[in-house]
């Protein structure tokens, strides 16, 4: 198989100029990759820094009132910055230094990624530029703050439809001209080789430890193991612990947005409405009309809100190693409602769809049989979009009161 593909999918399609960028970029992973003081220093990192191992949380409440297997979460919400982002933004900022590059960009469309890459250039000392949709900008304000505060620069992008493909864009202009002493920190398992088996390799850490604490705690292997999927990194990081274990189904949930049937969705694998193409450096399925224009997608989870998915995860649902789902925003707000009552837990937004999928299929198992739930991230951050969607009354009150001081101190 030819390097960085996985069957057909992946590749690297770059332009000329940043040719030499990838040759370098690829000598340090592969060196880092066999470096075994590399992944000793990146795992003291993340046990230093982001609260790593994350628990693996038996549920026991929700298991009890589902009936079937058991489940257990793996909470990759305690990691600082809240998601498993951070697995690997401090990753790949090891690496940079690694390299000695002195500055970092990326894109971001929820915010997210953005945020969690200015913490890590604060934390390592790199300058930091952050490339976002012109209307990402407005609606994300709470993380453009944070990015800002942390010492980065954001730059709005008003090309296109001022989003993330146009930030992507912006950000790859940018790398052309400043490759000499920037890296791109691309925050998923997409793009041009090395990047999705680069990603994919960091958060690696997740289904490592998953594996060990589910033998610990339960004595043997889970029947399933579910993730959200975006981009597919909390996925490809949470399946790489079991993919060798056969008798563990793996199951991907992607966005079902209002539903597959309104077209208001993010559903590349499950739906029908991707074809492949290649675009923004690598080959995958994006969903596109039958011209091959990019389709508008939606989702209440902005971090799964996105047209591309890893070539990887193709690869592995085509092999049939992979099971893909979707879920509806309105299941995932009652499997948000579920867990919190449950058991105090408040995934996030992108995470519950995860849930949503394992809440519909534990209670037709057995008691012996365990499940796990990769939490990628807490719901803290969706606090606006859920008491929104929950059209909570005193809620709206107090962001009508809270814009009435401001008017008042102007
Ligand atoms: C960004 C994000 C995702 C989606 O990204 P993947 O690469 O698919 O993991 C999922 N969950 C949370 C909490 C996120 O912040």
């Amino acid at each position: 198989m030819k390097k960085g593909y996985f069957g057909q999918w992946g590749g690297a399609y770059i332009p000329e100029v940043l040719h030499a960028t990838f040759v370098e970029l690829n000598k340090a992973y592969d060196l880092a990759r066999t470096d075994k003081k590399f992944w000793q220093e990146y795992v003291d990192f993340m046990q230093n820094y982001s609260c790593r191992p994350t628990p693996l949380t038996y549920a026991e409440n929700l298991s009890d009132h589902l009936g079937g297997a058991r489940i257990y979460i793996k909470r990759e919400d305690l990691n600082h910055t809240g998601a498993h982002k951070a697995n690997n933004v401090m990753g790949q900022g090891l690496l940079v230094k690694r390299m000695g590059k002195k500055r970092v960009i990326a894109e971001t469309g929820a915010g997210q990624h953005g945020v969690a890459t200015a913490t890590m250039a604060a934390k390592f000392g790199f300058e930091c530029t952050i490339y976002m949709g012109e209307e990402d900008v407005l609606r994300q304000r709470p993380n453009v703050f944070w990015m800002e505060k942390l010492g980065a620069t954001v730059v709005p992008v008003t090309d296109g439809s001022r989003t993330l493909k146009d930030a992507m864009n912006e950000a790859f202009r940018d790398w052309v001209s400043s490759m000499d002493t920037t890296h791109y920190v691309i925050g998923t398992v997409c793009g041009p080789h090395p990047f999705p088996e680069m990603v994919a390799w960091f958060q690696s850490i997740i289904g490592i430890e998953a594996r060990e604490q589910i033998l610990k705690q339960f004595g043997k292997l889970p029947s399933r193991v579910y993730a959200c999927v975006g981009g597919g990194s909390n996925a490809m990081g949470i399946f790489q612990g079991f993919l060798q274990d056969e008798g563990v189904e793996l199951v991907g949930v992607e966005a079902g947005g209002k539903g597959l049937e309104t077209g208001m969705h993010a559903s590349r694998m499950v739906g029908g409405k991707s074809q492949p193409g290649v675009a923004q450096g690598y080959k995958t399925m994006f969903l596109q009309s039958d011209e091959g224009q990019m389709l508008d997608t939606h989702s209440i989870a902005a971090g799964l809100d996105y047209v591309g998915v890893s070539p990887i995860l193709v690869d592995l649902g085509e092999k049939g190693r992979v099971r893909f789902e979707s879920a509806t925003d309105e299941a995932v707000l009652e499997a948000l409602s579920l867990s919190m009552r449950t058991e105090g837990i408040i995934p996030a937004l992108e995470s519950s769809h995860g849930f949503v999928q394992a809440i519909k299929e534990a209670p037709k198992m057995q008691r012996d049989e365990a499940i796990i739930i990769n939490m990628s991230g807490r719901g803290d951050k969706d606090i606006f979009t859920i008491a929104h969607a929950y059209d909570d009354p005193s809620w709206k009150e107090f962001i009508i009161q809270r814009a009435e001081e401001y008017k008042n101190r102007v």
